[in-house]
């Protein structure tokens, strides 16, 4: 495995492997790698691709008063991790080498990024459009794997790709959870012992969200108590946003027709996690 740390060095390893007739899967990510990680890691080298991880905590999509500072950066034990999972290749440029002296462009999807993680967090998503086209100029690979815990992102990164053309393929991944439910997130790490059980009070919601539609509720104002009563019952627990919503325009629906998204935000203590589930369909 190696790993590369400026863009460069993927400039010569990259086209080494497609030389090979290797494709190429890329997995964007922060670090503090966890199961969820790993799992998109599993999907591209099922494709059979030349994986390459990137490890960038990426300035552009935190707002000011947000955890860039704090956010975990273990790269030794990430590096370990990818080595363990069979990664060709661990890209961890530093910021100087993403956002170099006079960078000064930015990408700006417009639509699903009005809404949730959106509105809640000003210019994120701009920080995200931008890094990830970035990553994908650099690697050129013929996937990117994405996962589903970041369903409006998977969103975003999708329009975007087919906004400007980006010849390559997005693969979605299910949200990987612990073993009592709680979504995997390198955030997870900020919980103090009594707020990591209260957190699992969002994975309790999107399953009562679950239950009542096959119980027969169908309209969003139901669906919508069903998930606040929940979380509500939590004192450790605050509502950022619950959104009902349709999974392709991320616009709130009316009454369920097939498939609906329930997306969370909420706090807990000062840590904010995000989950969501997919109901419907033949779910
Ligand atoms: P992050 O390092 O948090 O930016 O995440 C990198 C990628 O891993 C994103 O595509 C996330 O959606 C995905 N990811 C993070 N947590 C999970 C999870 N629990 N299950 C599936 N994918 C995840």
């Amino acid at each position: 495995m190696e790993v590369a740390k400026r863009i460069e060095d993927l400039r010569r390893i990259i086209p080494a492997a497609k030389q090979e007739g290797r494709t190429v899967g890329l997995v964007p990510t922060m670090g503090a790698l966890h199961a969820g990680h790993l799992s998109l890691i599993q999907n591209s080298k099922e494709h059979g691709d030349f994986t390459v991880v990137s490890v960038f905590v990426n300035p552009t999509q935190f707002g000011p008063n947000e955890d860039y500072a704090r956010y975990p950066r273990p790269i030794e034990a990430d590096i370990e991790k990818c080595r363990e999972a069979g990664v060709d290749v661990v890209f961890a440029p530093s910021v100087d080498v993403m956002y170099p002296e006079g960078f000064g462009t930015y990408v700006d999807v417009e639509g699903v990024t009005s809404m949730l993680e959106g509105a809640a967090r000003p210019g994120h998503f701009r920080g995200v459009a931008t890094v990830v086209l970035k990553l994908f100029a650099a690697v050129e690979p013929t996937r990117a794997y994405f996962g589903m815990k970041d369903y409006q992102q998977l969103k975003v990164i999708e329009k975007m790709v087919r906004d400007l053309n980006v010849k390559l393929e997005i693969v979605p991944a299910p949200i990987f959870r612990e073993p009592d439910g709680l979504a995997m997130s390198s955030r997870n790490a900020y919980l103090k012992p009594e707020e990591r059980q209260a957190a699992l009070v969002l994975y309790r919601a999107l399953n009562a969200a679950k239950e009542a539609v096959k119980n027969g509720t169908k309209d969003s104002a139901g669906i919508y108590r069903a998930v606040s009563d929940i979380i509500e019952a939590e004192p450790l627990a605050e509502i950022d946003y619950v959104a009902v919503i349709d999974p392709e325009t991320l616009a709130p629906i009316d009454k369920m027709v097939d498939k609906v998204l329930v997306a969370l935000a909420v706090r807990i203590g000062s840590v904010r996690l995000i989950d969501n589930m997919l109901i419907g369909g033949n779910k």
